[in-house]
């Protein structure tokens, strides 16, 4: 049963890249040769999701498809590291699965409050100060910054309705959900009640926008669970803001404190939280209106209840906007929807040190290569003790030492791992 809607966007994310390390070299009067000195470039910006839960919609999305972050700046002379480039945060729902846009796999679901790195920047290129050593005296090179990653991803939000439409049929309720969403749910001139409710994400303003959903048939025995499954009864209990829509067009005869006070009664019987919901009452069909007199009687029945009361017509996109504005106003005050369990288990990152590495041996330099090693590389933090050590023991454990034993490497041999070059020590 379509219950739920899926608020769907699709996105292409980018980190920054790296800067290129320089080449520089002491230019000091009393230094005798005048040692490398060309700093590191800057890591580029990363790409990280957050959850904010002033938003319940992936509308602001659909405006805006492209991210990225800051680019790492180059290094310098004086072994002066460049900038780091700036990080991106990214807002998104409670709820929020991001999914490989290829794939479909789920990469998280942002259901926690732990932000997430999407798409890490690159990591800075070297400076030619690292590669001093005692037989390279003077190196020429210096490592070029490296990509940052990039990825197209889906977002994907099961929609939880902020407000639900009550009324009886034919009052309207379909119609002003068209007016003010991009639903399109079916509209009928005669006393239809759908089994599957429409839902719609309203358009507020840049950051603000909710969920509304049509809330057919909630009068037909609904408190007996005809017709609605339980999925969508769900759905219903969990709206922070009751809609009300009256016809007080009188067009059909109707009465429309009496209307009112019917949908509240059986609102009571089906759920007596939800009646409890706050309600804001639309007056519809003004449009028609055949006896002023029946919407004064609706406005001092529902204000003497405590209840707002805005004039509408639905079909004349009439006092609308006002009407979401009341909405958006009185939600941005009202508790957060209900969380319910996230339906999906984020899967543990794949490990993969299945993919072979090549070894070369060149003009007596080893090279080392291979996606792994790559990954593994855009990892490590070289000016850092601890980062260099995990390197060293993650290679070991590879078992990239003992394949180059195995190769005959030697003591001072030069091994080029992914293009930076190394002195091999026992
Ligand atoms: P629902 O059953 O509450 O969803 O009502 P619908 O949205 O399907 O509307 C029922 C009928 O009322 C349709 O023929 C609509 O065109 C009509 N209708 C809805 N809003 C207005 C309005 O503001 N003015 C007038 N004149 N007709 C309206
Ligand atoms: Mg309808």
């Amino acid at each position: 049963m379509a219950s739920s809607f899926i608020d769907k966007a699709r996105i292409t994310v980018r980190a920054g890249n790296g800067g290129n390390g320089a080449i520089a070299f002491h230019r000091e009067k009393y230094v005798a040769a005048g040692g490398p000195d060309g700093g590191d470039g800057g890591r580029g910006g990363s790409i990280i999701l957050k959850v904010d839960d002033n938003l319940s919609t992936l509308m602001d999305f659909r405006y805006k498809r492209k991210y990225a972050a800051g680019n790492g700046m180059d290094g310098q002379g004086k072994r002066k590291s460049g900038k780091d480039g700036e990080s991106l945060t990214i807002r998104v729902p409670r709820g929020t699965l991001v999914r490989d846009a290829e794939t479909n796999e789920i990469i998280i679901d942002m259901s926690g409050s732990e932000p997430f790195v999407l798409c890490r920047g690159g990591r800075g290129g070297w400076g030619n100060s690292h590669f001093a050593t005692p037989t390279r005296q003077v190196p020429r090179f210096a490592k070029a910054g490296l990509p940052g990653e990039s990825h197209d991803v889906i977002l994907e939000l099961k929609l939880l309705a902020d407000v639900g439409l009550v009324g009886f049929p034919n009052v309207g309720k379909s119609t002003l959900l068209s007016v003010v969403s991009k639903a399109q749910p079916k509209i009928a001139n005669y006393h239809f009640t759908t089994l599957f409710p429409n839902l719609g994400v309203v358009w507020v303003e840049e950051g603000v926008s909710f969920v509304m959903a049509d809330i057919p048939g909630i009068i037909e025995g609904a408190s007996e669970g005809a017709g609605l499954g339980h999925d969508f009864l769900r759905h219903v209990d969990r709206c922070r803001l009751l809609v009300h829509v009256v016809d007080v067009s009188g067009s059909e005869g109707r009465d429309p404190v009496a209307d009112f006070d019917a949908i509240n009664e059986e609102l009571k019987q089906y759920s007596p939280a939800l009646a409890e919901r706050p309600q804001i009452v639309a007056a519809n069909k003004t449009d028609i209106l055949e006896d002023p007199e029946k919407l004064e009687a609706l406005r001092s029945h529902v204000e003497g209840l405590g209840y707002t009361l805005v004039e509408i017509s639905a079909a004349a996109h009439k006092g609308t906007r006002e009407l979401v504005q009341q909405i958006a106003q009185r939600l941005s005050v009202l508790p957060p929807v209900a969380v319910y369990q996230p339906e999906y288990v984020p899967k543990p990152p794949v490990a993969d040190a299945s993919s072979p590495l090549d070894i070369q041996h060149e003009d007596g330099v080893w090279i080392v290569e291979g996606p792994w090693l790559q990954r593994i590389m855009a990892n490590v933090n070289f000016a850092d003790y601890e980062s260099r050590m995990w390197f060293d023991r993650t290679l070991r454990e590879a078992g990239v030492f003992q394949r180059l034993e195995e190769m005959g490497i030697q003591d001072g041999d030069t091994v080029s791992l992914d293009g930076f070059e190394f002195e091999y020590q026992k």
